[in-house]
């Protein structure tokens, strides 16, 4: 018998099979909402400029490929602290950050970490979240729960359910939190949530990791960084890990970061001592490529101005979809209060479309959401939206 006659089939990743399914859709007018990237009013994926650039200053003196450090590009390194936690904490050095293969590869460093460290704990993320939280954290091999954060009737956060939720966890739970642009519903806690938050993770004992995949595409830079400085204040121990997938648009590169924010310079190097302890025995360490031109764009005065001009055409563009969104569907004879759709934040927006409703706008109009309802706004143009609009008033 075959080595592999017993291994059964993985059921299909849900959103790369509704990529699957689109892909073979023949009809000309389809569109796909269904992925988590930003396309630009050309429903193109964009190479940013001050990433064109830095490549060709790059190839320009041009470098061998040595193996890098196991935590990765020193430079890399210190420039995502900065960007994250700003100078002042930075200089501190009571945080240690490694670079990682994506905001996945943070949040992996992260939970094998977590692990060695207490085997016992068990791991919340948000109901709903990101479909790998889950995963990511079972295959870690933790027990995952969920904390109440969607409020389907009142269109927000259920945030009595979340303080409750925090505040009968045992101690040593860790928490997985959302920066910003909560994943999949866009809904994000405000400064004065994330304080009640804070106040009862600290009160319980509980581990914060703060998964930061769109810095940038709520509000702003800093200002979708401002929770990371209300978790700095509170004086907490945390976990943040950093995505530049989308803020760089550069998803294939695989570039991104984890950090744990100690008590001390000297905790944080026995946490960094660790930390490249799991990526030693995983990858032993990671690429050159992405993380070398995210380094030099963030430490060229001329290059980072323009990376955060257009990360801000980015954002702005989101929003205008947004707007543009509710405009079209009220013109398409939608009523109601449709202003959750502009409160909402971030690349998605959960539509409260229910599945049968997704089902029927892939099936008759060739438009493709997941089946919780979520949209990615970032993929909608001028070209898509009227059929968009139309086709979800069409479904209601
Ligand atoms: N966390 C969240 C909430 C995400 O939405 C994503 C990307 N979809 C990630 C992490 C992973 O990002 P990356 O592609 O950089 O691994």
């Amino acid at each position: 018998m075959s080595l592999f006659a017993s291994v059964e089939l993985a059921p299909r990743d849900p959103i790369l099979g509704l990529n699957e399914q689109f892909n073979a859709d023949p009809n000309p007018a389809k569109v796909n909402l269904g992925v988590g990237v930003y396309y630009d009013e050309n429903g193109k994926l964009p190479l940013l400029k001050c990433v064109a650039a830095a490549e060709h200053q790059m190839l320009e003196a041009p470098k061998a490929r040595g193996y890098l450090p196991i935590d990765g590009i020193a430079a890399y390194d210190k420039a995502v602290q900065g960007l994250v936690f700003g100078d002042a904490a930075t200089a501190s050095g009571r945080i240690a950050t490694v670079q990682g293969l994506g905001g996945t590869g943070g949040l992996k460093v992260g939970a094998d970490f977590l692990k060695r460290l207490n085997p016992n704990a068990q791991v919340l993320i948000s109901d709903p979240s990101w479909e790998n939280h889950r995963a990511l954290f079972t295959n870690a091999g933790f027990t995952v729960g969920t904390y109440p954060y969607y409020d389907a009737a009142q269109r927000g956060i259920a945030i009595d359910g979340l303080l409750g939720a925090l505040n009968t966890a045992a101690a040593g739970t860790i928490v997985v939190l959302h920066a910003c642009c909560h994943n999949p519903t866009g809904y994000d806690l405000s400064a004065a949530q994330w304080e009640q938050v804070i106040a009862a993770v600290k009160a319980r004992g509980l581990v914060p990791f703060l998964d930061m995949a769109y810095q940038g595409f709520g509000q702003g830079i800093a200002e979708d960084g401002a929770v990371v400085q209300q978790f700095l204040a509170s004086g907490l121990d945390f976990f943040v890990s950093t995505s530049f997938s989308k803020s760089f648009s550069l998803y294939g590169e695989r570039v991104g970061a984890l950090s744990v924010v100690c008590a001390s310079k000297e905790e944080a190097s026995r946490v960094l001592s660790q930390l490249k302890i799991v990526i030693r025995t995983n990858y032993s360490n990671p690429p050159t490529h992405g993380a070398s031109v995210v380094a030099t764009v963030l430490t060229t005065p001329a290059l980072r101005a323009q990376w955060e001009q257009e990360l801000a055409g980015m954002r702005q563009r989101i929003k205008a979809m947004r707007v543009a969104l509710v405009e079209k569907l009220q013109a398409a004879g939608v009523k109601g209060d449709l202003s959750y759709i502009t409160t909402q934040q971030g690349m998605f927006s959960y539509s409260g479309l229910n599945a049968a409703q997704m089902q029927r706008l892939r099936s008759e109009f060739g438009i493709y959401g997941v089946d919780s309802g979520r949209i990615c706004v970032a993929a909608l143009n001028q070209h898509n939206l009227d059929a968009v609009a139309k086709a979800i008033a069409a479904v209601i």
